[in-house]
């Protein structure tokens, strides 16, 4: 084979795009696995996302990835969704697949891949903490995946409504709202306890979740989507109280398994690209 000197192209379109260390997390697994592939980090304002996604279908990428704010408005510009995308309405990833673009969501795919390490979700009662993006992505795959009662705890009523219609009304979990208002303290039923809000992401590191410590009962699994720091103080408390927990690091890599997958058909070691996020987290 003579060598060719033209890789296949992947990436993100986000803003604030200098802060998100996938592009070191994705490119460190296509070295090491020598897929000649790259992962181009791109800084997008929200008018130009047109234009960025006619750029990548022009130049033959093979996907990218979509952040900040881009996962919904992303959508009018692509040729179809996959399953968990079209009923989320959210897109982190995009797929060229025989010369159409593709939206997936990967957020909840990577957690659910993680969550399944310990625990299968079918036919479990849920609590998650948070309505916003992730908490959709989340929310989403857990009920497809059979979760069969899915309790959403939120501060703003509105939010959480919105997430507990869109589940009830898309997907075969029973959900319902509670209003976090004062300490929470988790039912004795509850198998799995989610945090899908932002509380405890660095720099806020010392910030806790407004629960009854107490009712972290022994064996339950409780998860975490904070990837920095990946121990946070609920992972703590619920490591203390015997429960089985999963931090947020698990979600980020296996959300990126799942995208270079899409891309490139190959399955990529996880470990590589968690050694590099700790490395990056650790400095
Ligand atoms: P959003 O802004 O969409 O939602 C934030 C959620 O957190 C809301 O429900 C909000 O409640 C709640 N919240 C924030 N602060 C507090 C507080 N002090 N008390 C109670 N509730 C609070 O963010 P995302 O859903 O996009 O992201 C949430 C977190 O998930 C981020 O920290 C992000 O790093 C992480 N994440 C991790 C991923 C991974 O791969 N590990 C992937 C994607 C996200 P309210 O509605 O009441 O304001």
């Amino acid at each position: 084979m003579p060598k060719s000197f033209l890789s296949k192209l992947t990436g993100s379109f986000s803003e604030g795009a200098a802060e998100n260390p996938t592009v070191a997390m994705v490119e460190a697994a296509y070295r090491h696995h020598g897929l000649d592939y790259r992962y181009i980090n791109c800084e997008v304002p929200p008018e130009k996302l047109g234009d960025a996604v006619k750029g990548a279908r022009a130049m033959g990428w093979a996907g990218f990835n979509l952040s900040i704010p881009h996962k919904v408005n992303v959508i009018p510009f692509l040729d179809g969704l996959g399953e968990s995308a079209a009923v989320m309405g959210a897109v982190n990833c995009a797929v060229s697949r025989n010369g159409k673009l593709i939206g997936e969501n990967t957020d909840g795919k990577g957690f659910l891949q993680s969550l399944r390490e310990i625990i299968d979700p079918t036919g479990k009662s849920v609590v998650m903490f948070g309505a916003g993006g992730a908490a959709r992505a989340i929310g989403v795959e857990l009920a497809l995946a059979g979760a069969k009662h899915i309790t959403i705890v939120n501060r703003d009523q509105k939010r959480g409504q919105t997430l507990v219609d869109l589940l009830n009304g898309k997907t075969p979990a029973r959900t319902e709202l509670t209003l976090w208002r004062g300490p929470y303290r988790i039912a004795a039923d509850t198998e799995v306890v989610v945090n899908a809000t932002s509380i405890g992401l660095y720099p806020d590191v010392n910030a806790r979740l407004d629960i009854d410590l107490g009712s972290l009962g022994k064996g339950l699994v409780v998860a975490d989507v904070i990837p920095n720091p990946p121990r946070t103080n609920l992972i703590k408390d619920a490591e203390a109280r015997g429960c089985k927990t999963l931090d947020g690091l698990g979600m980020l890599v296996n959300q990126g398994v799942i995208g270079v997958k899409y891309w490139t058909g190959v399955d990529v070691d996880p470990n590589i690209m968690k050694r590099k996020l700790e490395e990056i987290f650790s400095t």
